[in-house]
């Protein structure tokens, strides 16, 4: 089975594509891709939760701030 390249640069294409900063034609093409490739999606899913943790460590930090105030 022929499954296309991963992304020369696969860490940058799963964070822009996690951002929604990819254009559409490359976002729905890198979905096609690591939907057949474990590596991809290893990665995807560790940058998901990577951005989830940060997103959550910065809303803490803003509640924390507010409530200081
Ligand atoms: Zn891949």
């Amino acid at each position: 089975m022929d499954v296309v390249r991963c992304p020369a640069d696969p860490d940058e294409t799963v964070e822009a594509y996690l951002l929604s900063r990819l254009p559409e034609e490359q976002s729905a093409a890198f979905e096609d891709h690591f939907l057949g490739c474990p590596r991809c999606s290893e990665r995807l899913q560790f940058t998901d939760d990577f951005i989830t943790a940060v997103h959550h460590a910065a809303d803490r930090l803003r509640a924390h701030v507010a409530a200081d105030v």
